[in-house]
């Protein structure tokens, strides 16, 4: 097995295919990851999320990184990275962008679901709590085992 570097094209590609990001944030110190789905469009990429700890840590350090990934074998997957900016969408003052994020989004079966639901009722308020946000890339980065020599 060989580890090597992915053109920005084979990461659009595997971006491009995937629904499935490991989003990571980070407050005083302490790194905090979860599995997201995402939608995604040039450097944008879309996620919907209601109130809770990762949107608290995005709000007060808007520096997260994203990981997505196509796993085919212990020998044989790539690996993108992304490093990033977290922007919230509010409904008010960013209708067209949210409204993307949410066409896009739609496309992906079952998308709002796991974001949507939490291990423990949640209070009712008159104001919906849906969130969506963009995480505006700065940096890609890719790599790939491949079976075989280099
Ligand atoms: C396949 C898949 C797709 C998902 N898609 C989305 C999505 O599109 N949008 C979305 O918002 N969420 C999605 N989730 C759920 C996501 O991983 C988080 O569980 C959820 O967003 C709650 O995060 P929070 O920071 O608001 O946690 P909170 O409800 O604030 O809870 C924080 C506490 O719960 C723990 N915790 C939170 N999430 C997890 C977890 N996944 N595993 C273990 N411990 C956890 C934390 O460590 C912390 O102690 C998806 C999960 C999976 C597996």
């Amino acid at each position: 097995m060989f580890v090597r570097e992915m053109s920005r094209e084979e990461c659009q590609g595997v971006v491009a295919a995937g629904d499935l990001a490991r989003l990571a944030c980070c407050r005083g110190g302490q790194p905090y990851i979860v599995p997201i789905t995402y939608a995604h469009s040039g450097k944008a990429f879309y996620f919907f999320s209601m109130p809770g700890q990762k949107i608290d840590w995005m709000r007060s350090n808007p520096k997260v990184s994203l990981q997505i990934s196509e796993f085919a074998s212990n020998r044989r997957w790539k690996s993108v990275v992304v490093t990033g900016t977290y922007r919230e969408l509010p409904a008010q003052g960013c209708g067209n962008e949210r409204l993307h994020a949410w066409s896009l989004l739609q496309k992906k079966a079952n998308w709002w679901e796991p974001g949507g639901l939490k291990p423990v009722p949640q209070e009712i308020s008159g104001a919906s709590a849906h969130i969506f946000f963009c995480v505006e890339m700065d940096e890609m980065t890719g790599r790939a085992a491949c079976a075989g020599e280099q």
